[in-house]
């Protein structure tokens, strides 16, 4: 780890930008409808079909249902993977007209945490798709500074079970990914209470606590986490049939994750890509995958690599 000019932690900025996990202990309750979902799970199965924006924007559909996570396709460039690190004062926008080339329609968004590589664009597409658009207390804070359509924000905080049309999510508590010498992530920090100012630059977004989720849809139960941190008092056990699961972290972080969960079959690559590359060319690994393809082999699951604008369907 190196410290830049601008006094970030390099690797510890990439790491910090991509890893994930969880807090809460599942109720008798909650571990009884995940049973019962998993056994309509092999039962009833219908094709789900990912497609994959970069970084951890994905599209989930399952025939008419859509669901998003952490939807961000603008890219401006702000250097998180160069020597230098991210500028703290890079300016935040959001391009309508290139979210308008992908994103036509979703039923529901799921915002893992606040960073500058995961909300900007969440506003505008909400306010195209009328999307439900789930996140924690500081998420919607400043999603509401952003000019989000506050009557669809929904607050949760992890142990949540929503059923939706055509599929449901279970929320759990999580964790950013830290790494370094001194276990950092970048911009730390919530906004609770009032809406805060306009968020104008990359370190107005703070991270904002992280969430993950548990999507289940045409059957396939998800596990989307956003970076590669991980709570295990709250993934004890989980039984799913796919983990998006993104490299860096702490040494050996994947490891435990998979390790921590019930064998799970099929570990597709998240924020892998270095995002100051462009959407519409293929994704440049920004160094973490290598590592990320052993620990899902290691422990026994299927690793998919999905390219940039590029589907997978399970
Ligand atoms: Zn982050």
């Amino acid at each position: 780890m190196t410290v830049s000019r601008r006094g970030v932690l390099m690797g510890a900025t990439a790491a910090a930008i991509g890893g994930a996990g969880v807090v809460g202990v599942r109720g008798a309750g909650q571990a009884t409808a995940q049973q019962a979902e998993a056994q309509q799970a092999g039962a009833e199965r219908e094709p789900v079909e990912f497609t994959w924006w970069g970084n951890h924007a994905w599209q989930i559909r399952c025939g008419k249902s859509v669901v998003l996570t952490d939807p961000w396709l603008t890219r401006f460039h702000t250097g998180t993977y160069s020597a230098e690190g991210a500028d703290p004062a890079t300016r935040i926008v959001s391009k309508p007209a290139v979210i308008d080339r992908y994103v036509t329609t979703a039923d529901a968004i799921l915002v893992h945490h606040a960073h500058y590589d995961h909300l900007p664009d969440v506003p505008y597409i909400a306010r195209k798709t009328k999307a439900t658009v789930l996140g924690n207390e500081t998420h919607l804070n400043l999603l509401r500074a952003l000019r989000a359509p506050s009557d669809q924000l929904s607050q949760v905080t992890g142990g949540e079970y929503l059923p939706f049309e055509g599929f449901t999510v279970e929320v759990y508590k999580s964790l950013h990914s830290c790494g370094g010498k001194r276990h950092q992530f970048a911009y730390p920090g919530t906004r609770p209470g009032a809406v805060p100012p306009k968020p104008r630059t990359i370190a107005d977004l703070v991270e904002g606590g992280t969430l993950a989720y548990v999507l289940t849809i045409g059957g396939l139960r998800i596990l989307s986490l956003s970076t590669a941190g991980f709570d295990p008092g709250a993934l004890r056990d989980l039984q799913v049939d796919v983990v998006l699961a993104a490299p860096g972290g702490e040494p050996g972080v994947t490891d435990r994750l998979l390790a921590t969960l019930k064998p799970v079959k099929t570990v597709i690559a998240t924020h892998w890509d270095d995002f100051d590359q462009p959407l519409d060319k293929p994704a440049v690994d920004w160094g973490g995958l290598t590592k990320l393809r052993a620990s899902a082999t290691a422990a026994g699951s299927e690793f998919v690599v999905v390219d940039h604008l590029k589907s997978v369907t399970f």
